[in-house]
């Protein structure tokens, strides 16, 4: 049984320490009497400590939306994993607003270089995946998907994969409102995604990997997401912003 996981990035929203602790403040309370679900807040860098302490107590777990692989060093306007590792359990990495396609121009390599430094500061990645709207055109999702998941886990212990989560996150449904069909998700990633994993570490291994759904989720349509065999949960991102977020959560439950 995979525990189902819903993660909330606010991507540049909510930095700012007043606004972040009014919507948390919100929210807590009633997340913290959902059950059955592991839930995640991403919040910027600047609030981390912040929130870090009035998550104190609470089993909503906090994580970062990305962290450089270096432990330090000629980084400019870098983090690095041990700079997060006290305040947050969980660390989103490859999103594709950082992939290549992106300014900051992540490759899939630099994407597992981050996943292992991850790990080794104690870290659990969210590593998101997907394709962009030519790809889909062209029916090269699982072509690309595939190529991505097969980098995003190349070589690491066992026991890491068994704790890492992958997003499955269509680029051209994110922030659009044009989620992808809960069928053709669940496909990609039922067939797709677990069958690279299922490769490289076996079908048990392929089985035990949580695998999110992203992409223009909302509290109406996870439970369409959530009916699906092989989607453990959601990474959202403007529905985690605002208090409809916890209805999201209590119906993915
Ligand atoms: C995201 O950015 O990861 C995302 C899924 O965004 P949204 O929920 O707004 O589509």
């Amino acid at each position: 049984m995979r525990t189902p996981i819903i993660a909330g990035n606010w991507k540049m929203n909510l930095g700012q320490v007043d606004e972040a602790s009014q919507f948390v403040r919100q929210i807590r309370p009633p997340l913290s009497e959902i059950e059955g679900v592991d839930i995640v807040l991403c919040p910027p860098f600047t609030v981390l400590a912040h929130i870090s302490e009035m998550l104190t107590a609470s089993k909503i777990a906090l994580g970062a939306q990305t962290m450089h692989w270096a432990p330090g060093g000629a980084h400019t306007g870098e983090i690095a994993g041990g700079m997060i590792a006290d305040l947050c359990q969980y660390v989103i990495l490859g999103h594709s607003e950082r992939r290549a396609s992106a300014p900051q121009h992540e490759s899939d390599e630099a994407i597992r270089r981050r996943v292992g430094a991850a790990f080794e500061h104690g870290l659990i990645p969210i590593v998101c995946v997907g394709e962009n709207t030519e790809q889909f055109k062209q029916g090269k999702t699982d072509e690309i998907v595939g190529h991505q998941v097969s980098v995003a886990i190349a070589d690491l212990e066992v026991d890491q994969v068994g704790k890492m989560v992958l997003a499955y996150e269509p680029i051209w449904a994110i922030g659009t409102g044009e989620a992808a069909t809960p069928a053709d998700a669940n496909r990609v990633i039922g067939i797709s995604i677990r069958k690279i994993i299922a490769d490289q570490y076996g079908e048990a291994m392929a089985q035990t990997v949580r695998i999110q759904y992203g992409g223009s989720v909302n509290a109406d349509n996870i439970n369409d997401f959530m009916s699906m065999p092989d989607i453990d949960g959601a990474l959202v991102g403007g529905a985690a912003l605002k208090p409809g977020f916890v209805d999201l959560v209590r119906n993915a439950g």
